[in-house]
């Protein structure tokens, strides 16, 4: 028995630290919500982030950065957004520009500083390995750019091709991978946004309906991540594979088929996969 006390008390905590990280990605979305509400935003082209950077004191810029995508200094209630001159697509830009703000808005301050210091956070939006306080700047950025109460009624539809998720970034000037991973975030659909790089599986990220387990290996024949680690083609269209090429043996109707659609990410080696698995 106390053998069993001793073994508890030294787990770790594990259950109530997700709690408080949730927590705090909640108030990032309620922070980019609140802003939402303020500026009065009835379409995607009313979210202005020029106009929300200057009410927040905030200079955007584009310079040479090594080592990272973006980066903010705040100097008391003065802020400088840097964006990388590398990043050259227009929803990459935006959402790198909106995860600044996120920072700015949730105070994401580095330990107690002065009136007059500064304090620079260097980011790589959207990175898998990042912190929690960048995952919180992101969750801000996916809400701000693609509120809830807009985008949700562009997520009620089966994922046959990346088209409902091209339709998102058409319409609310974020890249496709952005706009996939919103998608699957509200979606009721039974989806998942897979990230390949040099033929592994990196990370996957599944709508609330998908409970299929997505193991990280290398990604197997017939699928068209495969064809473009092997051939460096991927083909227009979707395809539907059998589950077994995406889900773990284990999985709930692993034989059930799947719809894939692939695209490459430029420059990176990297491919994602928007898969779906229909209802029967
Ligand atoms: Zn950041």
């Amino acid at each position: 028995m106390r053998a069993e006390r001793d073994r508890a008390a030294r787990k770790p905590p594990r259950k109530a630290k997700d709690k408080g990280q949730e927590l705090r990605e909640e108030i990032s979305k309620a922070a980019a919500l609140h802003v939402f509400t303020r500026l009065g935003v009835t379409d995607p082209a009313d979210i202005d982030l020029d106009a929300i950077a200057a009410e927040l004191n905030a200079e955007i810029r584009f310079e040479d950065l090594e080592g990272a995508t973006a980066r903010v200094i705040q100097i008391g209630d003065r802020a400088r957004i840097i964006i990388s001159t590398r990043v050259v697509d227009v929803g990459a830009i935006r959402f790198s520009i909106a995860h600044e703000i996120g920072h700015i808005l949730c105070k994401h301050y580095v330990g107690h500083t002065g009136p007059t210091d500064a304090v620079e956070r260097l980011c790589s939006p959207l990175h898998s390995g990042g912190t929690t306080t960048e995952r919180e700047a992101d969750v801000f950025a996916a809400e701000l750019l693609m509120p809830r109460p807009l985008v949700t009624s562009w997520c009620a539809v089966a994922p046959l091709t990346f088209d409902p998720v091209r339709a998102i970034s058409s319409a609310f000037g974020t890249s496709v991978l952005a706009s996939a991973m919103r998608f699957v975030e509200l979606t009721p659909e039974r989806c998942a946004v897979v990230y390949t790089k040099q033929g592994r599986v990196q990370w996957a990220k599944k709508s609330p309906s998908f409970t299929g387990w997505i193991p990280k290996r290398s990604v197997a024949p017939g699928s068209a991540a495969f064809d473009y680690f092997e051939r460096g083609s991927i083909g227009e269209s979707s395809r539907i594979v059998p589950g077994t090429t995406w889900l773990s043996s284990k999985a709930e109707r692993v034989d059930a088929p799947i719809y894939e659609h692939a695209t490459a990410v430029p420059g990176l080696g990297a491919v994602f996969s928007l898969l779906w698995m229909p209802e029967s």
